[in-house]
């Protein structure tokens, strides 16, 4: 797969917290390079040098999107759902959905909408509560849902949307790029190093469940033991609803370096490196400083005192059904996170 074709079959996989396969198998499918490991909970692992003593430099992405969970079948054959990872409630309502049956095939749904003609003028305000919201498969009993559609208690959906891509703007459009353009950053930046010779011993971490808790990473960085590591975050644009001296990740301006979020305050010794590491290869950059988020960076930093930064591809609503990002901000995340390998020597590494 070329670059393009790779950032679309990752942002199409099925792959909500918890059933990461499909996406950890293109994972493997486009690392032939490297020995891959993928432990019991679907984390993939890979080592550029696996006897070497230099610095252990740890890069990561999560393999999870945020989807549903089926919860309970009700006996007019439509479904409850608790969500997996963070969902605003008002990105519910008319989505399609397709949900992963016992069988393995995908089933399409959507959490269902009470047509205005049955609202009252209060409800036609209201969003209502995400446990008073259904999913519907087209399906008019509990046996015809659970018996012939093979959908049940712990079924996982994710929005039913197929990634397009605009050649002239070189623009995608669909889900999950959070995190699915981080894991095309890291596939292309393992891919560019792997013949290389580099001061650092690269390494790969595809983590699962970050969306419900930054869990797989936990066991990533416990088994590689790094003495630092890169984030790769599809990060969430603010430059359609922000002032503009507010915005701090725009479209098109480059992959986000980001100081602090809620997790994690970035050391900052080792986020002035990538600074100027862009400063230098002229890569366009965007600094943050939130009051939400969290990511894989801060369970790494927070368990092990490993530092981490994040380098984020801004993606225009994330935690919903249809995504934007930009080809560009992936290709100088990419770049960044190469130019910052390079540099990565053990006294550097010490020094952070
Ligand atoms: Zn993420």
């Amino acid at each position: 797969m070329n670059e393009i074709e790779r950032i679309m079959a990752l942002s199409d996989a099925f792959g909500p917290s918890g059933f990461e396969d499909d996406v950890a198998a293109i994972v493997r499918a486009e690392l032939p390079e490297y020995e891959t490991y993928t432990d019991h909970m679907t984390n993939v692992r890979c080592e550029k040098e696996p006897d070497s003593d230099k610095p252990r430099i740890m890069l990561d992405a999560h393999l999870d999107e945020t989807g549903l969970i089926v919860q309970a079948v009700k006996p007019n054959g439509t479904l409850r759902f608790l969500p997996l990872g963070g969902w605003a409630a008002s990105s519910f309502p008319t989505s399609a959905f397709q949900i992963r049956a016992r069988d393995g095939r995908l089933v399409p749904a959507v959490v269902a909408n009470k047509p205005p003609h049955f609202m009252s003028s209060a409800e036609r305000d209201k969003i209502p509560e995400i446990a008073d919201m259904i999913l519907d498969c087209g399906s008019v009993s509990r046996e015809e849902t659970v018996q012939q559609l093979k959908i049940g208690i712990g079924s996982p959906a994710v929005p039913d949307i197929a990634c397009r891509y605009d050649e002239d703007r070189q623009l995608f459009f669909g889900k999950a790029f959070d995190d699915r353009i981080g894991v095309a950053c890291e596939i292309e930046t393992l891919k560019r190093l792997y013949d290389e010779e580099l001061p650092c011993n690269l390494m790969g971490s595809f983590s699962v469940q970050e969306e419900v808790g930054e869990r797989g990473v936990r066991a990533n960085a416990a088994a590689l033991k790094p003495d630092a590591v890169i984030c790769f975050e599809g990060c969430p644009a603010d430059d359609t609803f922000s002032e503009d001296y507010m915005i701090q990740a725009a479209l098109r301006r480059g992959p986000m370096l980001r100081h602090m979020d809620r997790s994690m305050i970035t050391n900052w010794r080792f986020q002035k490196l990538a600074l100027d590491t862009a400063a230098e290869n002229n890569i366009p950059v965007q600094e943050s400083v939130r009051s939400g988020g969290g990511q894989n960076g801060a369970a790494v930093y927070e368990t092990f005192g490993i530092p981490a930064i994040v380098i984020g591809v801004p993606v225009r609503y994330i935690h919903s059904s249809n995504c934007w990002c930009a080809l560009e901000d992936y290709e100088a995340a990419v770049e960044l996170a190469v130019e910052l390998c390079r540099k990565l020597d053990r006294s550097t590494v010490e020094s952070l």
